[in-house]
């Protein structure tokens, strides 16, 4: 008889990491360990992190800090608690973090926490470290149910790494090179995540429209075998590159129902100079030729997409480059960031380094106009009638949050047992990142 115990695990980041801090929850559940939202009485703190912006691993010391006091506190009852770090920060800098906190218990990277059950037994004696790249992909050893998840939506992660190697990102180095999953494996997690509820499949992969498992034509030929599964009705798939939107995923999303009306593809910048420091290996042209490809297909298509701004090099004539781009295509929802340095990034040692100020500037102007357009685009949907699966309670009592075709956050009083159902709801108010409507 397993005695339960309380886990709490804290995920900063991508999707991703939501997906693996899902499935670490799935490992440990066998072992007794039950989720919790604090870490008050956590038998175990899992801190799982991103190593994508300058701030992510100042913030890790930071709450390390919170949890070293947890664990002294809890140590004058009697009381055990194992704090890990885990992510990519853990597999760039882990020995940093062993040095620097010497009451952390378990370091261990992306592509190791599989083994979790076996480090937990080895942190008995001693502080664990695991960054290795095992030959043997984690997924192979993770359960294939779902144990500890909830609600109608769910990540599902078909592909893993990068091979692209652009020069501001780390991807490539924290989480190795592209892996894709068996379209088989890929099936049976589908059908075990519908048998637990889950009507909305949301496929993840750090390059997903690379995926290329056997037996199917690509990230479209998969979403085509997600969608026959009977009770899957609606799939999303992020975060992916232009240079992987091929003739059949294009043609997807005028052909799949199930395959939601919204696309996020990052561009980065809408100057070709930038785009070739960067590394993206194609045009801002080539961009908008992809975008109305896909409008081609499907009209009615929401766009989101991710800007760095301030990039080494970046002119106030490459900034309005990117800004006409933005223009030119018309986004629902996008993120723009300040250009951060990396460690081991090739960008971290370009020159023409863009002064903090310009970059403050740049930033302001960027995410006025976007808000702009996601405005417009929510402020045109008023009126309209749209299926909405709620997914999540709302602020108050009778209502329930929820995601429209178009990846829309909305707000509607109804009947909580609408919770998991996808329901017609009219949209009755919009802002620029999000509605509110009732149900119809
Ligand atoms: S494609 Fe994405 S994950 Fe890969 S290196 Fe570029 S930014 Fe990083």
């Amino acid at each position: 008889m397993v005695t339960e115990k309380k886990l709490f695990i804290k995920t900063w980041g991508c999707q991703m990491n939501v997906y693996d801090s899902n499935r670490m929850a799935d490992i440990l559940h066998p072992l007794g360990y039950r989720a919790v939202d604090t870490p008050d009485n956590a038998d175990m703190v899992i801190l799982n992190t991103c190593h994508i912006r300058e701030k992510a691993t100042d913030k890790v010391f930071s709450d390390l800090g919170r949890m070293r006091e947890h664990k002294e506190n809890r140590k004058a009852g009697g009381k055990k608690t194992l704090i890990a770090v885990a992510g990519c920060v853990a597999q760039a800098e882990g020995d940093v973090i062993l040095d620097r906190a010497p009451y952390v218990d378990m370091v261990f990277g992306p592509q190791s926490y599989h083994t979790l059950p076996e480090m937990i037994i080895k942190a008995t004696g001693e502080r664990v470290i695991n960054t290795d790249f095992p030959v043997e992909s984690k997924f192979d050893s993770l359960p294939t149910d779902h144990a500890s998840h909830k609600g109608p939506a769910a990540f599902l992660s078909i592909q893993e790494g990068c091979d692209k190697f652009c020069t501001f990102c780390v991807v490539p180095y924290t989480r190795g090179a592209e892996y894709s999953r068996p379209v088989a494996a890929i099936i049976e997690e589908t059908k075990k995540l519908r048998d637990r509820g889950v009507v909305e499949i949301v496929l993840l992969g750090q390059n997903v429209n690379a995926y290329h498992g056997e037996g199917v034509k690509g990230l479209g030929g998969l979403i085509e075998a997600v969608a026959a599964v009977d009770g899957i009705e609606r799939i999303r798939y992020m975060t992916s590159h232009p240079r992987d939107m091929d003739d059949e995923l294009i043609a997807a999303h005028g052909d799949i129902p199930q395959l939601m009306p919204f696309l996020h593809l990052p561009v980065q910048s809408g100057s070709d100079e930038i785009l070739k420091t960067m590394n993206r290996k194609h045009s801002a042209d080539h961009f908008r030729d992809i975008i109305a490809r896909v409008r081609k297909v499907r009209p009615d298509i929401a766009l989101s997409s991710d800007f760095i701004v301030g990039f080494p090099g970046e002119s106030e004539k490459h900034f309005e480059e990117t800004l006409q781009l933005i223009r030119d295509v018309g986004f629902t929802a996008s993120y723009s960031f300040k250009y951060s340095a990396r460690p081991g990034t090739p960008a971290a040692n370009m020159q023409g380094l863009v002064p903090e100020k310009a970059k403050d500037e740049r930033v302001q102007v960027i995410q006025r106009l976007l808000y702009d357009q996601h405005e417009k685009f929510n402020k045109a949907t008023v009126g309209k009638t749209l299926d909405v699966l709620f997914d999540g309670y709302g602020r108050s009592e009778n209502q329930l949050h929820g995601r429209t075709p178009y990846n829309q956050a909305i707000h509607a009083t109804t009947d909580l047992n609408n919770f998991g159902k996808i329901v017609k709801v009219e949209v009755s108010g919009a802002t620029g990142s999000s509605l509110t409507g009732l149900v119809a």
